[in-house]
């Protein structure tokens, strides 16, 4: 391919509004445009890459027998009002003007269910596994950071159809490797964390995570043991703050200007970790008392899971001075005004010596004993995972880190297939739903993970599998040289030959230019092709990801070449 033939619009300035070095990549080397937020052209250089991304995923999915479906983006509302998700969608789905009640759909559940109860109607018909790479359409409340959260963009979705929780566990299983392998050949280092189900349904499900500052999950991770967790769940080995001997009664004392945990053990010499912290929530309508260290954080999901509902919030300060009777800053487990229910985090199960608020503005009391000063209803892990604690599986520290979701696997059960009546009969000619999976990689997302991986501050660098190009070579003055044009036309026609994608510049640019161009477009391997070098039966080999430069004669180049390729 002749680069001047070849529309490749790249940029010299950062676009301002972009923030990811993948966003601002994309943008500068020509891969993308932006239409309107969150929706973007694909230009023919980034599109040949997307169409790469795409054949790892057709190929790994058909390895586990996957089935490629293109199912419409037109969707008939009342088929998703049958699981009420139009309702739990909200504002995310697409609702567009039309005489037949069409909306977009922002995944495909429903309509692989809708099939089934169709079509499966049999144990012998399963498993089924089904799959497309096609445009979901989500009107994300926050698109930013480019193609990595679109209103428009592409997911590689299968579903699974079993008869058996068995049969399940095995599609799952299935497609839990076909993801490692489809992230290892993308060259992406990434992690798997188990996460709640949500607003899906269902039982198990994991996410692949891959660390970066612009995530919008947390994570605790520590990569040598293989610890890792989405922080909503995330454990580790903490000391719980026990006793002590000889613990003095219990008394209160007067703390007027101390309001924050730190005030408080800083003016009265107190041990950070025995200063008890009361959070006030309500939940499900009641005020709840968490009694946790003074230095922890409370884990909202934790306590939802706990709980079993996600009506959480922190009680406001009328609230909790009617609960109380005093004001946060001075509460704690004894002498509650109104009778609530007190929980305590497990680090301080069978403590003593603690200091708490005694629900009076300005006292506190010191040296309580939980269990023969309060009167606690359970001891849960209530609090939030910290950077440094020790690793349940190798006693290491845990980084928390931010992290962005790349696919997500979940076993669905039943909840689709019954809404939609997708049955089928048993071996004993029971009729029972289907059981069903499904697994979600944004194709997008991935290939901005790679650049977020791999580039350096002169553009993007790929990795062989994944590259537009194989090989880039530039014609130092080209149009000048005829020396040039016919060393470079031998090389591409030689090296397409071999089954090789070749990028020319055979543009009428200056050679810092094209140099510039080339480190941005970032294909593995430059052949610098110019006169001076040619006089000394010269070229230069350069490899993107190492700098690395090498000169040798044009007649090694093939060669060269075909060993880094191995073709
Ligand atoms: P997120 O939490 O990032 O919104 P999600 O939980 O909504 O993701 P799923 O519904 O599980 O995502 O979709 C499967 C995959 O599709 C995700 O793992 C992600 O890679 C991709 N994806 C989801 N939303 C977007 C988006 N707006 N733009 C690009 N890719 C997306
Ligand atoms: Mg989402």
């Amino acid at each position: 391919m002749y680069q001047s033939q070849f529309f490749i619009p790249t940029l010299k300035e950062i676009p301002n509004d972009a923030q990811m070095p993948s966003h601002q990549l994309m943008l500068r080397a020509g891969l993308i445009r932006q239409i309107a937020a969150g929706v973007f052209s694909w230009l023919p250089l980034g599109y040949k890459v997307l169409k790469k991304v795409q054949d790892i995923l057709r190929e790994e999915m058909d390895a586990i027998g996957g089935q490629e479906f293109l199912l419409p983006a037109l969707n008939p509302k009342e088929i998703w009002e049958q699981t009420n998700r139009v309702e739990a969608m909200g504002d995310v789905m697409f609702h567009i003007k039309n005489r037949d009640n069409l909306i977009l759909a922002p995944t495909h559940e429903e309509i692989i269910a809708y099939h089934a109860s169709q079509s499966v109607k049999s144990y012998k018909e399963v498993p089924q596994i089904w799959y497309q790479i096609q445009n979901k359409f989500r009107n994300e409340p926050r698109p930013k950071s480019g193609v990595m959260r679109g209103r428009q963009f592409l997911m590689k979705d299968s579903y699974s159809l079993d008869a058996t929780e068995e049969g399940l566990d095995i599609s799952y299983e299935k497609h839990s490797e076909a993801y490692h392998k489809i992230f290892n050949r993308c060259g992406i280092k990434f992690f798997v964390v188990g996460a709640s189900s949500g607003a899906m349904g269902g039982s198990k499900s994991q996410e692949f995570m891959v660390e970066n500052p612009f995530g919008e999950d947390t994570c605790a991770v520590n990569y040598e043991s293989g610890y890792s967790s989405n922080i909503e769940v995330a454990i580790s080995k903490v000391e719980p703050v026990g006793r002590i001997d000889n613990c003095p009664e219990i008394e209160k004392f007067a703390t007027p200007n101390a309001k924050t945990i730190k005030e408080l053990s800083e003016q009265f010499d107190l041990p950070v970790e025995r200063c008890a912290k009361s959070v006030v929530y309500i939940i499900d309508s009641k005020p709840v008392l968490i009694l946790m260290r003074g230095i922890d954080e409370l884990n909202e999901s934790k306590v939802q899971s706990y709980f079993a509902t996600n009506q959480v919030r922190p009680a406001d300060e009328n609230e909790i001075l009617d609960v109380f009777g005093a004001h946060p800053g001075s509460l704690g487990p004894i002498n509650i005004k109104k009778q609530i229910q007190v929980f305590a985090d497990k680090l301080l199960l069978d403590a003593n010596g603690l200091i708490s608020g005694a629900n009076e503005d300005g006292q506190h009391f010191k040296n309580i004993d939980i269990e023969r000063d309060c009167k606690i209803e359970g001891y849960e892990d209530f609090r939030t995972v910290l950077a440094g604690e020790a690793d349940t599986i190798s006693g290491n520290p845990l980084k928390v880190v931010n992290a962005i979701e790349l696919g997500h696997i979940f076993k669905l059960g039943t909840k689709y297939s019954e809404a939609l009546g997708a049955k089928i009969l048993d071996e004993n000619g029971k009729e029972k739903p289907l059981i069903m999976g499904s697994y979600g990689i944004g194709v997008e997302r991935v290939l901005a993970c790679v650049i977020e991986q791999n580039h350096d501050e002169n553009g993007i660098i790929w990795n062989k599998g994944l590259t537009p190009f194989h090989v880039h070579i530039l014609g130092l003055a080209y149009d000048k040289s005829e020396q040039v044009q016919k060393v470079c036309n031998e090389l591409k026609d030689q090296l397409e030959e071999l089954g090789l994608e070749i990028l020319l510049d055979d543009r009428k640019e200056r050679p810092g230019f094209k140099f510039k161009d080339a480190d941005l477009i970032g294909i593995p391997v430059q052949v610098v092709i110019g006169d001076r070098g040619l006089e000394e039966n010269k070229v230069e080999l350069k490899f993107r990801k190492t700098g690395e430069k090498i000169e040798i004669s044009p007649s090694n180049i093939i060669e060269s070449l075909t060993k880094f390729y191995e073709v």
